[in-house]
């Protein structure tokens, strides 16, 4: 299959959920392409293809979405994954940061321990809405003293302008929606 064709198969199977998880907010629903074979190996391998050039030792992805292709990507890059987590979940000793969501506010933890100094992260998440989760895991990359060298997400929202806020740096997404 072409890239072009693999997109279209992809954003074909991206469900709009328009009014969840609240009024004005359309969700994308990404459990049909999960479920599709040729969907989630075509969704790995674009999100690897995008993310290669960043030469990452480690991807890192939040609780819970960042979870769905994060490890998948991390093993097609030959790097290791690291999990943020929602407050407390996280056993060892952790470092923190704040961030908004399109609806809400959180907090994300990292083991101190996951990520070695000076390590080159790819922070990726399912969908870039605002920035905010991405921008929290970027804080906590600096926090633990390595850098990040790319973002990569399947669905970028680009209407809600995350990439302007991630600015200057490189932000790429598989699939890009201009309009909601
Ligand atoms: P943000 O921090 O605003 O960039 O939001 C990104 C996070 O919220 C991702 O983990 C998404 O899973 C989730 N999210 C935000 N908005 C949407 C949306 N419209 N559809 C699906 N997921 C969303």
């Amino acid at each position: 299959m072409t890239e072009g064709a693999a997109q279209r198969h992809l954003r074909a199977l991206v469900r709009d959920i328009p009014g969840f998880p609240q009024p004005g907010i359309v969700f994308k629903d990404v459990t049909p392409l999960l479920a599709d074979p040729l969907g989630l190996a075509s969704a790995v391998e674009l999100l690897a293809e995008l993310a290669r050039p960043f030469e990452p030792d480690v991807v890192i992805g939040a609780e819970a979405r960042g979870f769905l292709l994060g490890p998948a990507l991390a093993c097609a890059l030959g790097c290791g994954f690291a999990l943020a987590r929602k407050p407390g979940k996280l056993p060892h000793t952790t470092v923190r940061a704040e961030y908004q969501l399109e609806y809400g506010t959180d907090a994300l933890e990292l083991h101190a321990t996951s990520i070695a100094p000076g390590a080159r992260v790819l922070v990726h998440d399912d969908v870039l809405a605002t920035g905010g989760t991405a921008l929290a895991l970027a804080e906590l990359v600096r926090a633990v003293d390595a850098q990040v060298t790319g973002f990569a997400f399947l669905i970028e929202l680009a209407f809600l302008g995350g990439a302007e806020r991630l600015a200057p740096a490189d932000v790429r997404s598989v699939l890009r929606y201009s309009g909601d």
